[in-house]
Order: C-alpha cells, then structure tokens, then sequence
C-alpha cells in the first residue's frame, strides 16, 4: 500500500485577497502613537517611511485586500506552497496525531519573508521611490527584500545586527549577490554587537533622512502580516484535499510575529481552533512580557505599539535562532494573546535543536532554528494526543529551511550549544 503525503496547488490557487483578521479580532487594536506627541499617528506621520497603498493597508478595516497582479506574478514563481503530512515524524513519535506543516521553505530566499518583501517592493516601486533601507538579525529579511528590490529594480540597504554581520556571512553574501547593499548596526559604535532594536533605528534613520528613500519592515506590522496570509489560505485550501476539516491546532514560531500570523490568522474564525506561538525562553516576550505602549526600535524613533514587549533597551543573548531576538511581538498577536484567543509557549533552545534533529532524520529536511521551535511544540502536541490516546490534527509553519545555519548544527552536534 502506498500513501500520498504531500499536497500542491496549481499556480493559479495563489490567494487573490489577502484576508485581514482586524474584523475578526476579540478586542480593538489600539493605535500606534506618535514618539514625541504620543498622539494616535496619522497617515501624514508615516508617510515620509512607507508609500500610502501600505499605510492604507496598515489601517484598513476591509475584510479582504485584493494582491496585486503584478504581485501575483512573482509570488507564482514558487507558490503555492506544499503542504506536508510529516508521517514520518508521527510513526518515530508513536503518535495518533497527524501532523502536517506548510513548507515555506521553498521560497527563493528559503523562508516566508520573501511573501511581503515582494508586495512592499512592489507598492514602493509604484509610488516612485527609488531606495528602501531595512534592517535584518540573521539576514532572512534581509535577504527576502533584497531579492524582492532586484525583481522591482530598487535599491537596497541593508543594516545588519553585526553579530550576524560578522559570524554569518552566507546571508550577507545573499543580499550582495541580488545587488542590495549591507552594512554591521549599529553603524556609530563597532564595539558593539547589534541588537533588531538598534538595527530598526539605523534604517529609520536613513529613511527619514533621505527623500528617495522609503524604510521596509519584515514583521510586527499590520500589513506585513497581512501579506502573510497566503500562508494559511492556502493550507486551508490543500487540507481539505487531504481529507481533513479544521486542524485542532496551529502552530508557529513567534519573532515579531509574521509566520504565526501567516498561517494561523485565517483560522481565528474558526472558534474550536486553537492557535499556539512558539518563542526562545531567551527572548520570552508574549509568555514573560508585559503588555504596554513601547518603542519598536532601540532609539525611540518609530511609533508606540501596544504589544507585548520585554523594554525597547531588551538585548537578548545570542541564540542561534536569529530571526525569534526581537523585544516585542506583532499588535495583532498581542492582541489575540491579550484575549486569550492564542497560546504561547517558551522553550531553551537545548529541546528545540532535539526537535530539529528528529524532524531531519526523519523527514529529511534541516529547518532553520527559529523554524525548529515549532516542531518542537509540534512534536510536543503530538505526544500529548498520545497520552491521551486522541487523534488529533496538528498543523504548523515550516517557516525557513536551515541550510545556512549548519555552524549551529554543528555546535549542537559537538556539544557546544547554550542550551
Ligand atoms: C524571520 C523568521 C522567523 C520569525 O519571524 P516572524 O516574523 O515571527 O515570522 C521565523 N522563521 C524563519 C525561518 C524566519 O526567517
């Protein structure tokens, strides 16, 4: 007997709309304030950072907002996306949960990113700037913006947490090869390691400074989790030709909150599924945070989010999951955190590698760290549904594959990891 364990879609089932959960969140969003006045921001506020089609999207209360055409066409180059039973991982576990993931992975860049760095390129492009500047931690963001500006003919600069700048040095080599620029943050003091915060603050800075020049930004805000979307539209799409309703569970890592919202935001109607983000007990921001107004960057440049958030001066230790070391979370997570609408769980990074390590030996392929935090949750939902003996539908994001974090394999491997 044979059995089929992977679903696609054809090109043509990319969504058309993106879906917006605001209408559906149990609680209003409260709006972003100004730093200095500390006054809901306007549209003309943030116009000098984003083109007004994002701002528009940042706000918009429209249950759906039609993706571009132009949009479409890049996304189709690789989406939609497989969705994977991990039957492999399940026979390992001895577990009566079916457990399937959404391989983002397949992505140019090798992660979800790359889902709204084409559309934020895209309107820029349209509005006629000619430059974006962005930050990125491990280098996935930005790699995905420097890719997306290559395919829309913009500029890219980038301000890399040096740290990363100076031990990872595959994904810089990425942004240079799609023809972005990229520079170690923070760029007034080299003796320092570099923080997202600090990171977020050189790009706004640049932005502000220079009229050609819009700020981009990979996660937390409203419209870049909306972009995410196609995530879960599409897994809705490829479970039911897999046979299933609803799953019982969605999972996802948690950094400022975009793959979690990706997959898990279409399912927030759905009232019986439970939604679960995945953080490092290192950067335990929804499960050890407190939920207040506070800056997204380290210099207090950027609008006040409500979310949860460890302090804008929080510099987390250098785990290897880059991607998961920001101090705050996505308002829209917050919120359904706040309402008791999503769990959240915190693991060391010591059991998420074990996670990662299971998952490549079982299914094969290497996740990339911060994706491993949600196999380990998911492994961990899988061996309660055997505890209690319950058949249960486990659905999590594949988030990024790993190749590019193999030096952190290695240190697992050889014992040297931080657990
Ligand atoms: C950036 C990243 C994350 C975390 O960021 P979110 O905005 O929370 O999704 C997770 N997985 C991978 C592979 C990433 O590159």
């Amino acid at each position: 007997m044979s059995t089929i364990d992977r679903w696609t879609l054809p090109a043509d089932r990319v969504p058309e709309a993106w879906f917006n959960v605001v209408p559906h969140l149990p609680a209003p969003l409260q709006p972003p304030l100004h730093p200095a006045t500390r006054q809901p921001v306007g549209p003309d506020d943030l116009a000098p950072l984003f083109p007004m089609a994002l701002i528009g999207q940042e706000v918009t209360a429209e249950p759906w907002v039609d993706v571009p055409g132009e949009v479409l066409d890049v996304l189709r180059t690789w989406r939609p996306t497989p969705l994977v039973r991990a039957r492999r991982l399940e026979q390992a576990l001895g577990t009566p949960a079916r457990i399937y993931f959404k391989d983002e992975s397949v992505s140019p860049a090798g992660s979800h990113k790359p889902n709204t760095a084409v559309p934020q390129a895209f309107y820029n492009k349209q509005e006629g700037v000619t430059r974006l500047a962005t930050e990125t931690g491990a280098g996935q963001w930005g790699s995905a913006l420097s890719l997306a500006c290559a395919l829309f003919d913009l500029e890219c600069k980038v301000y890399m947490v040096r740290s990363s700048y100076e031990h990872k040095p595959y994904r810089r080599v990425m942004i240079e090869t799609w023809g972005g620029s990229v520079v170690p943050s923070p760029v007034d003091d080299p003796a320092h390691p570099g923080s997202l915060g600090n990171a977020i603050s050189d790009a706004v800075r640049d932005a502000a400074q220079r009229a050609d020049t819009h700020y981009a930004l990979g996660s937390v805000l409203n419209h870049v989790l909306l972009h995410q979307t196609v995530i879960g539209l599409e897994a809705k799409e490829q479970l039911a030709l897999a046979g299933e309703d609803l799953p019982d569970v969605v999972i996802g890592s948690c950094g400022g909150g975009s793959n979690l919202a990706g997959i898990a935001l279409p399912f927030v109607p759905d009232a019986g599924v439970r939604l679960m983000a995945v953080e490092p007990s290192s950067c335990p921001t929804l499960t050890s945070g407190r939920f207040d107004y506070d800056f997204g960057d380290t210099a207090g440049m950027t609008p006040l989010l409500a979310m949860y958030t460890l302090g804008h001066d929080f510099v987390p230790p250098p785990i290897h999951a880059g991607g998961l070391r920001y101090h705050g979370d996505a308002p829209i997570v917050s919120n359904l955190v706040q309402a008791g609408r999503m769990e959240a769980v915190a693991y060391p990074q010591g059991k998420v590698f074990e996670a990662a390590v299971q998952f490549a030996r079982t299914q094969g392929s290497i996740p990339a760290p911060e994706t491993a935090h949600a196999i380990r949750a998911a492994v961990d939902e899988a061996l309660l549904a055997k505890e209690e003996g319950a058949e249960r539908v486990i659905l999590f994001s594949y988030s990024g594959h790993g190749l590019l974090d193999l030096a952190a394999y290695d240190d697992y491997l050889n014992d040297r990891l931080d657990r």
